[in-house]
């Protein structure tokens, strides 16, 4: 199969990208899975536009109708391998189909770290949470307790500070600068020096069971260990990620590699729905007018 446009992941950023440049008129193929997205078991509330708490699965179905309608062909596979061919691009899928595009653009988003502890996965969406900046106001006047031993969790506990009763930091270890630490602390976060063993609860969560055998009540959770971007296919393609893992684009969302384009999650912070359906608009038209021109 030959595309102007190719797009791996069938997120925010790529569904999006596609509605732009098949409206551009250029032949657009989607590949990724809606359940792969972080948007399928998000609630979003910070949206432009969305009043009150709409569901991110079905911002997920409704924008892949967009993108069928805008013309791109939807299909709901993962990309194995990628590399560079005669100045054109071909992306081998799991069936093993090989499609060749002449641009390509990237919005395979990123992947959470976990604790990998009881309770983590069963409570997901109920209590616990891997975004702050997402979730805090749903955890307003409760107890919370934050994870994570970098900036990521300092600044997280500052912000749950603000909507919390209590916040509680655990962890045995902290890689932070003085200045972050004394303003985390003078907040009001309350400094636990364990981890967190077990999450429990009937419905949602209820408390916390610490690796001391300590237990504290608290209603939410917040994983903030950051993130892994899915680099690999970028790697095929001759782009060398950035030490964080992600991948570093220009205003127009241009990789290093020419005909190859990246947004969303992919590209770093923030994690955002409005930042990943921004920068798939600008991916959508700036790859579209490439393939078109011949270049
Ligand atoms: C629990 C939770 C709550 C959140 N709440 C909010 C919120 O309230 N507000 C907000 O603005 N943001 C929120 N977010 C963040 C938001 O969901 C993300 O910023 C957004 O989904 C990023 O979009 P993306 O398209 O870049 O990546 P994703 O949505 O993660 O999509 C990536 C796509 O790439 C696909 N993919 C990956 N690898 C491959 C491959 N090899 N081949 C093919 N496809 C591949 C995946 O299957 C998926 O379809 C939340 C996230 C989570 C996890």
């Amino acid at each position: 199969m030959n595309t102007d446009v190719l797009i791996i992941g069938a997120g925010p950023a790529g569904l999006q990208a596609a509605i732009h440049a098949a409206k551009r008129k250029a032949d657009t193929v989607v590949i990724g899975k809606e359940m792969g997205s972080a948007l399928f078991e998000a609630k979003i509330e910070n949206y432009f536009g969305l009043a009150g708490v709409t569901k991110g699965a079905d911002l997920l179905a409704t924008g892949q109708e967009q993108a069928e309608s805008a013309g791109a062909k939807v299909i709901r596979q993962n990309a194995t391998s990628a590399r560079q061919e005669d100045g054109s691009f071909a992306v081998v899928l799991e069936s093993g189909t090989e499609i060749r595009a002449r641009a390509v653009i990237l919005a395979t988003g990123i992947t959470r770290k976990k604790l990998n502890i009881p309770g983590e996965a069963e409570f997901l969406g109920r209590g616990v949470s891997y975004c702050a900046t997402c979730d805090c106001s749903f955890h307003r006047d409760v107890p919370v307790v934050i994870a994570g031993d970098e900036s990521e969790a300092a600044v997280s506990a500052e912000l749950m500070t603000k909507y919390a009763s209590t916040v509680y930091w655990a962890s045995d270890s902290r890689d932070v600068d003085d200045a972050l630490m004394e303003k985390t602390v003078a907040a009001g976060v309350r400094i636990l020096d364990t981890t967190i063993a077990e999450i429990v609860g009937t419905e949602k969560v209820t408390a916390v069971r610490m690796a001391d055998g300590t237990e504290i009540e608290a209603k939410g959770v917040f994983i903030e260990l950051g993130g892994k971007s899915s680099a690999d296919l970028a790697m095929d393609l001759g782009i060398l990620p950035e030490i964080d893992d992600t991948l570093k684009v220009s205003p127009d969302c241009a990789t290093e590699i020419e005909g190859v384009f990246a947004c969303g999650d992919v590209t770093g912070k923030p994690w955002q729905l409005a930042k990943a359906v921004g920068q798939g608009a600008v991916a959508g038209l700036s790859a579209a007018e490439y393939a078109k021109s011949g270049r």
